[in-house]
């Protein structure tokens, strides 16, 4: 059902003030092509688009617009060593079930909300369940 890159972590979601739950996380650890082939699209992306937006007034402003968000993006592609692909736990505050379905970007610090009592938690995963050379 997973590749081998899939790992399934259990961390805790935090809400202050409040017991910390269980959660269980499927992740997905993206390789060095994978990454530095969306980065690339997304930057080369960025330079295609700009002299297309360029000739609406302000010319610059708007091929400038194009060229940093194509990095922006690129940027945060290369940072994607993980995908987030499911999360599941209850809500430390209200015991709510809570759920994530991905793919997204796994962050160093996750916020996620509570359909139940709207409340935002924090997902914290164990630094040493990460294979050597991620996260
Ligand atoms: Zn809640």
């Amino acid at each position: 059902m997973h590749s081998p890159d899939t790992l399934r972590i259990r961390g805790t979601l935090r809400v202050f003030g409040y017991p910390e739950t269980p959660a269980e996380v499927v992740i997905l650890r993206r390789s060095v092509p994978w990454r530095g082939v969306r980065a690339g699209a997304f930057g080369l992306g960025g330079l295609v688009v700009a002299p297309v937006v360029a000739l609406i007034p302000p010319h610059a402003a708007w091929a400038l617009a194009a060229v940093v968000t194509g990095l922006v993006l690129g940027g945060l592609k290369w940072a994607e060593r993980y995908t987030l692909l499911t999360l599941s736990s209850r809500c430390p505050r209200c015991g709510a079930p809570v759920e994530v379905q991905g793919p997204t970007r796994l962050k160093g610090r996750l916020m996620v909300d509570c359909e139940g009592c709207h409340h935002g938690s924090t997902l914290t995963l164990p630094a040493d369940s990460f294979p050597p050379g991620g996260a």
